[in-house]
C-alpha cells in the first residue's frame, strides 16, 4: 500500500466507509456558545490546589483501577445514600456510555433513544456494534411514559436513554414518567442527566429511583454544571452489578492517576464550582424571554442553551452569527439553531449579532 493511501483505499469496516470524526467546529472566536461550556474557569485558587494535586499524583505508577476514592466523592456529592459501589467514572459520560453499549449492547443489539437527541449516541452505538433506533418525540418534543413503553415493546431495545434535560430541545421529561417506564420494562433504562445541575427543580432527579430498580442507570457529567469540560470526567449511578459490568469492558487504568486527582479537588469545592449555575440558569431564562422580542421562538429549556428558530436557511443564519464573533450550533431539528448561555458580555454579544442578522435577512 503507497504510504500516502487515503481513507476510502483503506480495509474501513462497512459502517465507517464514508464517516466523518464528532465534529463541532473549534473555531477561535471572540464568542463561543457552541457546546455548552460553562463559561467561568474554576479560581485561581481552585486551580492552586488542583496543580498541587497534581505535583503530588503518581506518574511512574499505573493508578487506581478502581477509581474509589473518586467514585466514594461522586456518591457523597449525588446523596440519595449512593456508596462507591454503585457509581462508575470514566473519561468523560461518553466513555461511559460506551462502556454501558460494550456490556449490554453490541452485536445483535439495540439502543433506543428519542429524537431529536444528543447526536453523540449514534456514534457511541455504532462504535459498539450496536443497532441505533429512534422514535420521535412529541412536537413540544416531550416524552410521556406510553410513547416510551410502545417504543420498547416495538423495538425490543437492550438499552433505552432517556436524555432529561434533553440536548438539544432544553425540555424535561419528569420522574413520573420514568418511574412509570421502569415499572413496565425490564430493558436497561439510561437516563442521562448531564444538565441536571441547571434545571429549575434539579432536585427532581431520576437518583430518586434507583434503590426501586436494578434496570435504571443515571448518567451525569463534571462537564458542563462543573465547569470541568477539559478534565474529561463522566459518571454514572446505577445497581452494583452494573457498575461490575462496566468494570469487565473498560480498558485496564482508563482513567488516569492526573484526572482522578483533578476530580477530587473539584468535588471537595463543588460548592465554588457550582457558584455560577444560578446565575447561568438565570442567564437561560432570560434568553426564553429575550429571543421572542427579537422576533424567533424558543424550546423552554431547563438546560444552560435553547434551541431557537426556525429559521428558512439556518446555516445562513450560523454563518451571519458567525461573520460576527459569535459561534452557536447548528443541531436538532431543520431549520433550528443552539446557543449556550454565556457570560452576560457573551450573551449580549449574541443578542446584538442575532438582531443585526434578524435585520439582514427579513
Ligand atoms: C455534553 C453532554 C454530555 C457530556 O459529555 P462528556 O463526555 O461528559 O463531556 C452527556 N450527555 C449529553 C446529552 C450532553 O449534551
Amino acid at each position: 500500500m503507497r504510504p500516502d493511501v487515503r481513507l476510502d483505499g483503506l480495509p474501513l469496516r462497512p459502517e465507517l466507509v464514508g464517516e466523518e470524526p464528532y465534529g463541532a467546529p473549534q473555531l477561535e472566536v471572540p464568542v463561543r456558545l457552541n457546546v455548552n461550556e460553562n463559561p467561568y474557569p474554576p479560581s485561581a485558587q481552585v486551580r492552586d490546589e488542583i496543580c498541587a494535586a497534581l505535583s503530588a499524583s503518581t506518574l511512574n505508577r499505573y493508578p487506581d483501577r478502581e477509581a474509589t476514592a473518586l467514585r466514594t466523592a461522586l456518591a457523597g456529592y449525588l446523596g440519595h445514600g449512593l456508596t462507591a459501589d454503585r457509581i462508575w467514572a470514566a473519561n468523560g459520560s461518553n466513555e461511559v456510555m460506551t462502556h454501558l453499549l460494550q456490556a449490554f449492547g453490541g452485536p445483535g443489539r439495540t439502543l433506543l433513544s428519542f429524537t431529536p437527541t444528543y447526536s453523540m449516541y449514534p456514534e457511541y452505538a455504532r462504535d459498539t456494534h450496536t443497532r441505533y433506533v429512534t422514535m420521535p418525540r412529541s412536537a413540544d418534543f416531550h416524552l410521556d411514559a406510553a410513547t416510551v413503553l410502545a417504543a420498547i415493546a416495538e423495538h425490543t431495545p437492550d438499552v433505552v436513554v432517556i436524555t432529561t434535560p434533553n440536548n438539544p430541545t432544553g425540555t424535561t421529561t419528569s420522574v413520573d414518567v420514568i418511574a412509570e417506564v421502569l415499572a413496565g420494562t425490564e430493558t436497561i433504562v439510561v437516563v442521562d442527566e448531564a444538565y441536571q445541575e441547571f434545571a429549575r427543580h434539579p432536585e427532581r432527579t431520576a437518583l430518586a429511583l434507583l434503590d426501586q430498580y436494578g434496570n435504571l442507570v443515571v448518567s451525569r457529567t463534571m462537564s458542563k454544571a462543573f465547569a470541568l469540560a477539559g478534565a474529561r470526567v463522566g459518571y454514572l449511578a446505577a445497581a452494583p452489578a452494573i457498575v461490575d459490568a462496566c468494570r469487565v469492558v473498560r480498558l485496564p487504568y482508563h482513567l488516569s492517576a492526573q484526572t482522578q486527582a483533578i476530580a477530587e479537588v473539584a468535588l471537595r469545592h463543588a460548592a465554588e464550582l457550582l457558584e455560577k449555575v444560578d446565575e447561568l440558569r438565570a442567564t437561560r431564562d432570560g434568553m426564553l424571554l429575550r429571543l421572542p422580542q427579537l422576533g424567533v421562538e424558543v424550546i423552554d429549556s431547563d438546560a444552560n442553551f435553547c434551541l431557537f428558530g426556525p429559521f428558512a436557511d439556518r446555516h445562513d443564519v450560523w454563518q451571519r452569527l458567525l461573520r460576527r464573533g459569535v459561534l452557536v450550533r447548528e443541531t436538532g431539528p431543520d431549520g433550528w439553531l443552539r446557543v449556550t448561555a454565556g457570560t452576560p458580555a457573551e450573551t449580549q454579544a449574541f443578542y446584538d449579532a442575532l438582531a443585526e442578522v434578524l435585520e439582514e435577512i427579513r
